[in-house]
């Protein structure tokens, strides 16, 4: 009787230490159980990894949502995919992600990878009227390109750089769960080779300066590179300049295809 009343209160001790880390926690939207590492808080509960790949997947707010909140979404993602299985699009712009408009219908959805399936990942359709803006963001490394002199890495003269550019449209809306909707129109990264621009930091004009540099450079730049006249654009360049501009040009479809569709939808 001793031995077993001893054992129960290590136990117990044992409970206190570990318990809390151990402690078996229930999804508060299916009931279910959730395993060690697999809860994704919510403010005032706790939601399993199969309800939370559920949820929008444009939606970043899922640690300050309400149990409530998260299970009004939930059944607002099932009508969604219902209205999906109907969704015909007749415009679609992106390399990278998609986004699919349906202009008679007034409303299109993104898909953040061209190639996902659509009716896997549920994206929310979103009416047009919902949105607010549409901007363009560009993404942008450089690093100068050097050869090897003696054994040894030297410039270019004059110096050559390697830029990399990544377009990104940015939507947003006031769509309760796809507030922010931001998608690659390029695919893989796009390279752009050149003479005599040093590295910048990234911002959000880069790509245009870069390419003013190239286009036009200006006469301080030609008289630093010991130049009278621009350099002759190689035709690889000048293709890397193309595939830049077809992703501002799809930014600008985009803004349009928005833009008018939305004005037909508000009369
Ligand atoms: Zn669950």
């Amino acid at each position: 009787m001793c031995g077993a009343s001893k054992t129960g209160r290590q136990g117990e001790i044992g409970m206190g230490l570990f318990g809390k880390l151990f402690e078996k926690k229930i999804c508060s939207i299916c009931g279910g159980d959730i395993g060690l590492l697999g809860n994704r808080k919510l403010a005032d509960g706790n939601l399993c990894k199969k309800c939370a790949q559920k949820l929008s997947p444009w939606f970043d707010e899922r640690r300050e949502s309400t149990v409530a909140q998260i299970d009004e979404q939930l059944r607002d993602r099932e009508r969604n995919l219902e209205e999906l299985r109907g969704f015909s699009s007749s415009r679609g712009v992106g390399d990278g992600g998609r986004l699919m408009i349906d202009e008679a219908g007034g409303r299109f959805v993104v898909l953040e990878d061209a190639d996902d399936d659509l009716l896997a990942v549920n994206p929310d359709l979103v009416s047009l009227a919902q949105v607010e803006r549409v901007e363009l963001e560009v993404e942008h490394i450089s690093h100068e390109e050097k050869r090897m002199i003696d054994g040894k890495k030297q410039s270019y003269e004059p110096p050559r750089f390697l830029h990399y550019f990544d377009f990104w449209e940015v939507i947003t809306t006031s769509h309760p769960w796809a507030k922010r909707i931001r998608f690659r129109l390029n695919g893989p990264s796009l390279p752009l080779h050149a003479e005599g621009i040093a590295r910048r930091q990234p911002h959000l004009d880069a790509y245009h300066e870069v390419k003013a540099h190239i286009e036009l450079p200006p006469a301080g730049l030609l008289a630093d590179l010991g130049l009278n006249a621009p350099v002759e654009l190689d035709c690889r360049t000048r293709q890397e300049l193309d595939e830049c501009d077809r992703c501002c040009e799809m930014h600008a479809l985009i803004q349009s295809l928005l833009d008018a569709s939305r004005a037909d939808h508000k009369n």
